[in-house]
């Protein structure tokens, strides 16, 4: 692992116990998250971006652990956290935070704002905790006059605020965005974005930003990782995804970004044809062969590996430099 690297994780995977009918002794397995690796550099932020059901919220919350690993080694900070014990693993949890998608949810609607940034602060022993806390509100461009109102009192561009105040009151070093800003208004994701980016230049952040939006990922990521049923299928720096993507799911996600003029466009229109199959039973072979427009017979027989298109560029596809 280089010293660059916060986060690293290899052959993750996380499967989910599921059982037909209670009494069943037949137990299957979901498999949300099935041999994912990746790594994350200080200060950077990688993006994982897939459909609803494609594991990219179940990695992020695995490699937080707050999912046991079914398999797979993560690493934070050089150290293997993987099984490390519970105790130990604490102090180290604290430096890993999560912002979620629903802030108004995340937020304990009986406690002032104040008593909600003031909680992590005072598990710290932090003195002088309404300082402190008027710090953090300004950080995330609130005031103090924020610090007495409720979460329902506040509209939710600022609940998110002070979800994101809350995360920095223990000064994490690397923080999961599970969808921060898609249950806000088109205004105010710009703002909140604006806000991330600004903190990560501050205090040299490493964000894991999960999200189906690629234009919002195309805006504040550095590199991107496009996931389908629990595996990665791409991954690369923005501009290698963005302007020469090589796999036919990523080319079709990309297809369906809103374009101003679509003239513009320089590809065929593709289109993803039916849903996301179910992780309980994964297709044989190339998972996206059932939906794929260039699917060949090898393509159910054999899961292809991952090719290096350009450096740090890597496409899970047998036909990867193949398709026009
Ligand atoms: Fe499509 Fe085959 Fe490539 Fe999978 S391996 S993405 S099915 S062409």
């Amino acid at each position: 692992m280089s010293i660059e690297e916060l986060v690293k994780v290899e052959n993750l995977r996380k499967y989910f116990p599921f059982k037909k009918r209670i009494f069943s002794k037949k137990v299957r397995y979901i498999k949300a998250v099935d041999g994912v690796s990746l790594s994350i550099k200080k200060g950077e932020t990688l993006a994982l971006v897939g459909e609803t059901g494609s594991g990219k919220t179940t990695t992020g919350r695995t490699i937080l652990r707050l999912y046991e690993p079914t398999g797979g080694k993560i690493y934070f900070g050089g150290q293997d956290i993987t099984k490390m014990p519970k105790k130990k693993f604490q102090k180290i949890r604290m430096q890993m935070q999560m912002i979620y998608q629903d802030p108004y949810s995340s937020l304990n609607p009986r406690m002032s704002i104040l008593n909600i940034i003031a909680e992590p602060l005072r598990e710290l022993m932090v003195k002088n905790i309404e300082d402190r806390v008027l710090e953090l509100l300004e950080s995330v461009g609130l005031r103090r006059e924020h610090m007495y109102k409720y979460p329902d009192e506040i509209s939710g561009g600022q609940q998110q605020r002070v979800a994101i105040a809350r995360a920095l009151a223990v000064n994490p070093k690397f923080i999961v965005l599970d969808e921060p800003t898609s249950a806000l208004d088109v205004s105010v994701q710009a703002q909140i974005l604006n806000l991330l980016e600004n903190l990560q230049k501050e205090k040299n952040f490493t964000y894991l930003f999960i999200s189906h939006d690629l234009s919002v990922v195309r805006y504040i990521s550095h590199r991107v990782a496009i996931m389908y049923l629990g595996k990665i299928m791409e991954i690369g720096m923005v501009e290698q995804i963005f302007e020469k993507s090589q796999h036919p799911y990523t080319r079709i996600l990309l297809e369906s970004i809103p374009v101003p003029d679509p003239k513009d466009r320089k590809r065929k229109k593709l289109r993803l044809p039916g849903e996301i199959p179910s992780p309980l039973n994964p297709p044989s072979g190339c998972p996206f062969h059932t939906r794929c427009p260039y699917a060949k017979d090898i393509c159910s027989q054999k899961e292809p590996g991952y090719v290096e298109v350009e450096s740090g560029h890597l496409v899970k596809c047998h036909f990867a430099e193949m398709i026009e």
